[in-house]
């Protein structure tokens, strides 16, 4: 048990904080890995909303159009901080392990991406660990009461984007269908787990991804579609602010259209 402290394993702890000028409240908690914690902020406006979910902490362009978005018609904000880079990195001394916290969301998942990112895999506790992290986030974000999961993401110029699921074989199969508005950046759409989702926002001409329930990774995608929970991700070129802010309003109509008439159904 000594050794299980010493390593830095605690409980979540919280903190919270009032922002009188933009009418919200933040609590921070902790997750604790080996030489490294994160913080999950949830970040809650005055009068309820749509949730958000943001995993990268490096990716801010998303954060910044849901903050806006929240602070005129309410909502809250869930994201990861843990130093502004894409891999979460941990470990003490000179062994570090690293991995994607969009990768953690089932054991596979976990080990896939700690192999792909470190040296070596660290010890079976801190396997564990990583997993509680994922366990940690579904619990603050509360996706089975809230009834779907909208993340966002940013991604950078000309690399992975909308044709990434046509073109690369990395993603073959993870699509079943694929909707383009060439008039549209490819780098920024939305993907969903929901075929009602993918016609609103194809007769809406946004660039869409309906994915596969063939889909196997550790994503939280993946584990959305796997648990009958609706899924959004609105992913946008990093810097692309009017873009994310105006399709965050789009999947805010879209679901409250969508719920008003039945067409997919909140746990
Ligand atoms: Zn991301």
């Amino acid at each position: 048990m000594i050794m299980f402290m010493a390593a830095g394993f605690f409980p979540l702890a919280v903190t919270a904080r009032q922002d009188t000028l933009s009418a919200y409240s933040a609590a921070s908690r902790f997750w604790c890995l080996p030489g490294k914690c994160i913080s999950i902020v949830k970040s809650s406006y005055e009068k309820p909303n749509l949730s958000f979910l943001v995993l990268h902490d490096d990716e801010n362009t998303g954060l910044e159009a849901a903050h806006d978005f929240c602070s005129k018609n309410g909502g809250a904000i869930v994201e990861l901080q843990y130093g502004s880079e894409r891999n979460i990195s941990f470990g003490n001394g000179r062994i570090k392990f690293a991995f994607d916290p969009n990768q953690i969301f089932n054991n596979a998942g976990v080990q896939k991406t700690l192999k792909k990112y470190s040296h070596q895999l660290p010890r079976p506790e801190a396997i564990k660990q990583v997993r509680g992290l994922a366990l940690a986030v579904l619990e603050n974000y509360q996706a089975d009461s809230l009834g779907y999961f909208v993340t966002l993401h940013n991604n950078s110029e000309g690399r992975f984007n909308i044709l990434s699921y046509l073109r690369d074989p990395k993603f073959d199969g993870v699509a079943d269908s694929v909707f383009i508005n060439s008039a549209m950046d490819a780098d920024d759409f939305v993907l969903v787990t929901e075929p009602g989702f993918f016609s609103y926002l194809k007769r809406s001409a946004v660039n869409v991804v309906l994915q596969s329930p063939a889909a196997t990774d550790g994503s939280l995608s993946v584990y959305a579609q796997r648990n009958g929970i609706p899924y959004v991700n609105i992913e946008v070129q990093d810097g692309h602010y009017d873009e994310h802010f105006r399709l965050i309003g789009l999947v805010a109509d879209m679901l409250s259209e969508l719920k008003n008439k039945e067409l997919y159904v909140a746990k």
